[in-house]
């Protein structure tokens, strides 16, 4: 079951670099999670408890996922990934047996990254917590935190949960000792898209008529996902003409594709 839904990598290949335009994100997440786990002393000898739990909240495909995989990379740590929706199971318990289950894998594995993405799936203030399934959710999310107030001291496991739904979470796991550290990770501006397509082109074969400030300009909504995704597929149209060199055309077409296929299908539009 843990092979199933735990996503467990010793020392994710993401690094910083990887990162486009989130410099303050990025440093607030090297801060709160990074510091604790390679200078836990200086916490102890200031006297002071690092932040329990990171919240990252945002948009879909913004690069949260990416952040808490540097984290991860950096400081040498097992990256284990666990969505909340996974955690909302039929059976009595389940839930909290697996949110046990996800510690005890981190304890194994130390210095550890808990990831929880979707944690709104365990964490949303219900209308109606009188039925059966919301309270066994509830029961999932107590184990969590208290799983939680076990090892806030130290410094070798932290805890970074990601939500696109910020307006849905129950206030509750946002007090002091929980998730008390909010980073909002937006989608980007012109200067981080820019950023984000060369991050992403880095191993193409571009030709020099493609501007990426222009590039950047043009996909005034996207989001780093988004980015890649253009990449990806203004590759594919130069393979599709029987070139390997890409052009600025290509990069243009591709962005049309995905915004009609964002049309099309609105659920899947990021
Ligand atoms: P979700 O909420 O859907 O889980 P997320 O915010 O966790 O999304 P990621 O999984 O980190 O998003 O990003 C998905 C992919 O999009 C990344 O693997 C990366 O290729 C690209 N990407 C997203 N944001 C950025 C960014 N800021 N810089 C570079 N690439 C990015």
């Amino acid at each position: 079951v843990r092979a199933r839904v735990m996503q467990v990598e010793h020392s994710p290949d993401v690094t910083y670099e990887d990162i486009g335009g989130l410099e303050e994100q990025m440093n607030e997440v090297r801060e709160t999670v990074e510091m604790p786990l390679e200078r836990p002393e200086m916490f102890t000898e200031v006297g002071i408890t690092p932040p329990s739990g990171v919240l990252l909240y945002g948009p879909p495909g913004t690069g949260k996922t990416m952040l808490a995989k540097a984290v991860a990379n950096q400081t040498d740590a097992t990256f284990i990934k666990m969505a909340g929706s996974e955690l909302v199971h039929k059976f009595i318990g389940e839930g909290a047996k697996l949110v046990r289950d996800l510690f005890e894998v981190a304890r194994e594995n130390e210095p550890a990254v808990i990831f929880i993405d979707e944690i709104d799936a365990i964490a949303s203030k219900r209308t109606d917590s009188k039925t059966s399934g919301d309270a066994e959710v509830q029961r999932t999310m107590m184990q969590l935190l208290s799983e939680m107030d076990g090892f806030s001291e130290r410094g070798d496991i932290r805890i970074i949960a990601a939500t696109n739904r910020f307006d849905m979470l129950d206030p509750a796991i946002l007090r002091p000792g929980r998730f008390d550290r909010l980073i909002e990770v937006p989608k980007p501006e012109v200067e981080g898209r820019t950023l984000i397509f060369q991050i992403h082109t880095r191993d193409m074969n571009v030709s020099d008529d493609v501007d990426f400030a222009a590039l950047a300009e043009m996909a005034d909504d996207a989001s780093g996902a988004d980015i890649k995704a253009i990449c990806t597929e203004a590759g594919m149209f130069a393979i599709r003409d029987d070139r390997t060199e890409i052009y600025m055309e290509d990069f243009e077409e591709a962005w049309k594709k995905i915004q009609a296929e964002a049309d099309e299908d609105p659920d899947t539009s990021r």
